[in-house]
């Protein structure tokens, strides 16, 4: 994938009703590698005509589709489980390509994931009970309809498998509309639905701006559900424009989620821990655990474990297997990470490790600095809003009380850890915080678990059988 301006690849089509067809809008996208600041491809930039298609192609499959039996729609969906396990080495150099990625990461993850929650969604719906008897009344469990599906670029694949698998599995038909900067692993995606045999119209692709394509989508009168990833500010608008149209919505939205250290944890373990889930991905996930809170009587012994722990991750290309950290996904990211760094230290923060400088030798790509904070309180900048960088604050509390507080204090509540001497003192404490997901003592993540956002994180759930749920409603029969 590694191309130059003249060389990459001018895609000038959408997939829609089950074909590839000429966009019928004018404009195109160009994607940038942001390790060599070079164009890759370009795609083309959809907007009224190709939503308006690709709606009308949902629409028309949406009858039939709702009527397919669950064996029916096991079929392509175990086929397009399969494609996917079989494509990931060019699915992870995709992402390599277009985000940034380093390999390692985008194999395991990126490409590895999407396979598991692809899975997941195939034993759930073998056995999912899509009709329950409730007193006199059968309850029927039916697609909710035509799905607009909005995605982010920070796990371009996942964050489409999240919703497009499950909404097929329910029987709803879909129109994507993947993120600018990473439309080429969506384009992938669709060359798998597409070899995996889904009527026509089931599922279409149209890339395109979130002004044009994605409003257009969204508030498009044939679609039923919108399932959006994305920031708060947008998420916003489009729970605006889908409630005037009476469209169920889902908002995966931000994050500042807190890691609380407990008098009494290991220390070092879930200090390294917090560097390694802050830094993966350059930072870029909204589930990060971008604040560290640490009791005060450990604090500078925190910030040192720090320190050590992220001289590990130096700014590399991506494409390198040793590199544990590549740049940011834009040039615009990488102005917004180093303006929030910038302005942690005016605000009275210590620089740790890092800082807004571009890292030596790396003059070209949107390489940020992992760069540590310390001395950071809550109501700091950096404490309260998303970076979506390669950015750890170190707090210190007093007590547990003051913890809590602090650890809620945000307008967020997507994820969080906690550390303590043992399991049943992290998940009493785990109780008192208002997010959606909390690892305990460095619990594994869970794909069968709904993952989704309290407060201002978010409406909805996605994965596992919460996941699935989303895209169904509800029908009872009385007699
Ligand atoms: P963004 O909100 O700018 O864009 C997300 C998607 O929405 C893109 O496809 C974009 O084209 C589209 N969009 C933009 N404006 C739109 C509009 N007016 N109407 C319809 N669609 C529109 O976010 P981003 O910068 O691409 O992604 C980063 C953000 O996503 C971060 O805030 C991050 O926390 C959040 N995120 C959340 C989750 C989660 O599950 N909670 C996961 C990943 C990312």
């Amino acid at each position: 994938m590694q191309q130059d301006a003249e060389h990459s690849t001018q895609y000038g089509d959408q997939y829609i009703d089950g074909e590839w067809r000429p966009s019928l809008d004018a404009g195109s996208i160009p994607v940038l590698n942001p390790a060599t600041e070079q164009v890759l491809a370009t795609v083309p930039a959809g907007g009224t005509a190709d939503v308006a298609a690709a709606v009308a192609a949902a629409r028309r499959a949406a009858r039939g589709w709702a009527a397919t039996s669950r064996e029916e729609r096991l079929g392509p969906l175990t086929r397009l489980r399969d494609g996917l396990a079989g494509c990931q080495e060019e699915i992870a150099a995709t992402v390599v390509a277009e985000l940034g990625a380093p390999v390692g990461f985008a194999t395991a993850v990126h490409a590895g994931l999407p396979v598991a929650v692809a899975g997941s969604y195939l034993a759930l719906l073998a056995d999912y009970p899509f009709e329950e008897r409730i007193g006199n009344s059968v309850v029927l469990a039916e697609p909710a309809g035509v799905v607009a599906a909005i995605t982010p670029w920070n796990y371009p694949l996942h964050q489409i498998v999240a919703k497009v698998v499950p909404a097929l599995a329910a029987g709803c038909p879909v129109v994507l509309k993947p993120a600018e900067d990473t439309p080429l692993v969506a384009r992938l995606f669709a060359r798998l639905v597409d070899e995996a045999g889904f009527p026509a119209g089931v599922f279409n692709l149209v890339t395109g701006t979130g002004a044009a394509a994605g409003t257009a989508l969204v508030g498009h009168p044939e679609v039923d559900v919108v399932s959006f990833t994305g920031s708060t500010a947008v998420g916003r608008t489009v729970a605006e424009t889908a409630g005037r149209g009476i469209k169920r919505v889902a908002l995966e939205l931000g994050g500042k989620s807190a890691n609380v250290v407990l008098p009494g944890a290991d220390l070092a373990r879930a200090v390294n821990v917090n560097i390694a889930n802050v830094f993966a991905n350059s930072g870029q996930t909204c589930s990060a655990w971008t604040r560290l809170l640490v009791h005060q009587d450990q604090y500078e012994e925190a910030v040192a474990l720090a320190a050590k722990a992220a001289a590990k991750y130096v700014p590399g290309d991506p494409a390198d297997p040793r590199t544990r950290i590549g740049p940011v996904v834009s040039a615009r990211q990488r102005e917004r990470v180093r303006g929030y760094i910038t302005g942690a230290l005016a605000e009275g923060a210590r620089l740790v490790v890092g800082g807004a400088d571009a890292p030596a030798g790396l003059e070209t790509g949107f390489y940020v600095l992992p760069t540590i904070l310390a001395d950071v309180t809550n109501d700091m900048t950096v404490a309260q809003e998303e970076v979506f960088g390669p950015v750890l604050a170190v707090l210190a509390y007093r007590d547990e009380e003051h913890a809590a507080e602090l650890a809620n204090g945000t307008e967020y509540g997507l994820a969080g850890g906690v550390w303590a001497a043992d399991t049943a003192t992290a998940a009493a404490f785990a109780r008192r915080l208002d997010t959606g997901q909390v690892d305990l003592n460095g619990g594994r993540f869970n794909p069968l678990a709904p993952f989704g956002g309290y407060k201002n994180s978010g409406l909805g759930r996605e994965l596992g059988r919460h996941g699935l749920e989303e895209f169904l409603q509800h029908k009872s029969l009385q007699y």
